[in-house]
Parts: structure tokens; C-alpha cells; sequence
């Protein structure tokens, strides 16, 4: 194993994984602005959360992975100053919608009906205060920190990191997410019966 000495990952992972609770029924997120912030309810437990590597996802300040889960659209009620969020790319296949303020994404929303995740909200439970968020499962895109800048030398330092965490790094999604975007592709092509 690669020494890990001093490997940053996320804030929220850093000191160990704080275990999510199978009873917990959401909480609300708020933005970083110091006044007027928005607030988001999620009104509901998440699934799927893990670290990101990806460009797109928000990371906080000096982050190399966001951390990221997802939820049904149905959960997610913009409570306060939703006139301060705006969409970073009406194009991509993910609208997050961000505090035009402070940069903070507030939820990602796939409008596209066909996609594999249509219905599923993506979030960044580290803006509630609330304890009992499901945990962390796994890190996603790994390889593409790289395109934020990381040293290709760090890479090895890095994902054993993941693994002591318990974060198994994944340069894609991990497999069962990898999956089920494949069998929504057969299905759709017929190569699957439908
Ligand atoms: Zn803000
Ligand atoms: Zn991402």
C-alpha cells in the first residue's frame, strides 16, 4: 500500500465514516451565503452516496472528491430564497442547480426521461446539520481528479486512502450502478426483453 499520510479526501470522510441511520427521514440543506441563505428540505433518507472525482459535482473548498447521494425528485422542496439558484448547464444531463451567491449546488436533476436515473435528485447531505445521512459506499470516477488538476504521483496515495476508508475506487460508477445503466440500455434497445 501506498503511504497515506496526509491524503486528503473530503471534510466528511477525512476522520472516518460516520455511519447513516436506517430511521432517518431527511433533513433540510442550506447553502454556504452568510445571509439569505437557500434552503432545500429532503424528505427523505438518500441512497447511493459516495465520493466523486468528477469535474462537474461541487466540491468544497480544497476538496479533490464531492461527495454526493441521490434521492427521489418527489423528496426535494426548495424552502427558502430559491430566487438566488440558478441552472450551471441547461445542456448537461444533470441540471444542478446552484446559489448563484456562493457557488454551492444545491440538487442535480436529470429532465431527460430516458435516462437511466430519471426520478432521482442528486444531493450534498454535508450542507445539513442533521446526523444519520445514509453513509458512503464507494468513490466514483477516481481517475478524473486528474482533470482537476491532481498529480497523476498522487493517484496511487489516493486510492489506497479510499480502500482504508472502505471506499472502493471505481474510475465509472460502481459496478451495480454501472449495471443497472446497462440493463436500462438493453432494455431500451431490445437486446434485453423489456
Ligand atoms: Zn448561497
Ligand atoms: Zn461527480
Amino acid at each position: 500500500m501506498a503511504n497515506t499520510d496526509g491524503v486528503k479526501i473530503h471534510p466528511a470522510v477525512d476522520h472516518g465514516i460516520k455511519p447513516g441511520d436506517p430511521s432517518f427521514a431527511g433533513g433540510v440543506l442550506t447553502c454556504h451565503c452568510a445571509t439569505n441563505p437557500v434552503k432545500v428540505r429532503v424528505g427523505g433518507q438518500t441512497a447511493h452516496n459516495h465520493v466523486c472525482g468528477c469535474t462537474k459535482c461541487w466540491k468544497p473548498d480544497g476538496a479533490v472528491f464531492s461527495q454526493v447521494a441521490v434521492v427521489s425528485r418527489d423528496a426535494i422542496e426548495v424552502l427558502e430564497n430559491g430566487d438566488k439558484l440558478e441552472i450551471v448547464n441547461a445542456d448537461a444531463p444533470i441540471q444542478r442547480h446552484r446559489c448563484k451567491e456562493c457557488g454551492v449546488h444545491m440538487y442535480g436533476r436529470i429532465e431527460n426521461k430516458d435516462h437511466p436515473f430519471y426520478g432521482l435528485d442528486f444531493v450534498h447531505t454535508e450542507l445539513s446539520d442533521e446526523n444519520g445521512w445514509s453513509a458512503p459506499e464507494f468513490a466514483a470516477f477516481v481517475s478524473s481528479t486528474i482533470e482537476s488538476g491532481v498529480d497523476p504521483s498522487r493517484m496511487d496515495g489516493i486510492r489506497s486512502r479510499l480502500r482504508e476508508l472502505g471506499l472502493e475506487p471505481y474510475d465509472a460508477l460502481s459496478p451495480p450502478l454501472m449495471d443497472a445503466i446497462a440493463t436500462h440500455i438493453a432494455k431500451r434497445s431490445g437486446a434485453l426483453p423489456a
